[in-house]
């Protein structure tokens, strides 16, 4: 499959900033001629309105707050890391992996765990006390009885956040129950898809300034398709199909660490002089303040072996 490196041949959905208008836009020559790519999440201007077919022309692209390469979105501002208690049952290897790639980007994240009335108690009880000692306070939600949604609503608000999980989990089932249909109304010619209806002309001014919603699927062949939904609590949820296995592709052996909360506990907790500072992968270095006790730390020891063969094929 091919990753869209740009987004220069398909129409863009551009929605609203306040009004939640949908404009199909296609990207102005200028732009792709300077070679400035349009991602999902962008924020862009909007001009040559044709408010009958309700189609535009993206003319300029702000300046992004964040970039995310796999999945190409701007301005993710939040990550919801997001697994079941069962079916598919929870396993700590996996979820760590998640976690890392997660931790990897700098960006701020949620563990969410899913199916809560499939688990019992005890279980719950036991993956709290676990997670607490990897350093993370999971949300316990359940989208079959709706508990925890309000919680994990006001969490997503005003954010654009980006979910990853394991296939089965509920991410699908999440997006359906937390997505926006605020005033909208199908268009049968779109079959299953929404549009937001034009209201009237109140919106000259606001909507020339939108956010890139997703890529249209009128465009040309999207192998890997990326769009951002709104939320009805506000803000938006990316929903990337295909980007569920962490590659852990910007792991380095050296960065690795920082994704452990533990690891950085132990280096907080022993101040100023430590090992870090040694390019230390603590794995036994002489004065190394990162002891083995603690239970994911065969889990980094797996990892960073992978990420040494990978380095080493480079
Ligand atoms: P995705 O692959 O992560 O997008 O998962 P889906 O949203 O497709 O959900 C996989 C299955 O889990 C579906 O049959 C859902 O109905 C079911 N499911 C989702 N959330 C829950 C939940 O909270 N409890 C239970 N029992 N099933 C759920
Ligand atoms: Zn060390």
């Amino acid at each position: 499959s091919e990753i869209p490196n740009s987004n220069e041949e398909s129409d863009l959905d551009v929605e609203g900033a306040r009004s939640g208008v949908e404009l199909l836009c296609v990207v102005k020559a200028v732009l792709k001629k300077i070679k400035r790519k349009v991602l999902v999440g962008d924020r862009v201007v909007v001009g040559s309105i044709d408010w009958v077919d309700r189609r535009g022309m993206i003319e300029n692209v702000f300046q992004r707050k964040s970039e995310m390469l796999d999945p190409p979105i701007a301005n993710v501002d939040h990550l919801l890391v997001f697994f079941s208690l069962e079916q598919p049952r929870l396993e700590a290897f996996s979820l760590t992996r998640f976690l890392v790639e997660a931790e990897s980007t700098g960006i701020p994240l949620t563990l969410a765990l899913n199916k809560l009335e499939l688990a019992e108690e005890e279980t719950v009880e036991e993956w709290k006390a676990r997670l607490r000692s990897w350093g993370y306070e999971p949300l316990f939600c359940s989208v079959e009885t709706n508990h925890g949604l309000d919680t994990l609503e006001f969490t997503l608000r005003d954010q654009t956040t980006v979910i990853v999980g394991p296939s089965g989990v509920g991410k699908s089932s999440l997006i359906n129950a937390l997505r926006s249909n605020h005033g909208r109304v199908p268009d049968p010619m779109e079959g299953d898809s929404w549009f937001e209806p034009i209201l009237g002309n109140k919106w000259f001014e606001e909507q020339r300034v939108g956010e890139v919603s997703s890529r249209s699927g009128r465009g040309k062949h999207t192998t890997r398709h990326v769009s951002l939904l709104p939320l009805s609590g506000g803000g938006y949820l990316a929903d990337t199909p295909g980007f569920n296995q962490p590659s852990l592709l910007k792991v380095t052996k050296h960065s690795l660490a920082q994704a452990f909360p533990e690891i950085q506990r132990m280096i907080d907790a022993h101040g100023p002089a430590n090992c870090a500072f040694n390019n230390c992968l603590h794995i036994g270095e002489p004065g190394c303040i990162v002891k083995g006790d603690w239970e994911r730390y065969p889990y980094y020891l797996q990892l960073l072996d992978e990420i040494k063969i990978r380095e080493e094929f480079q």
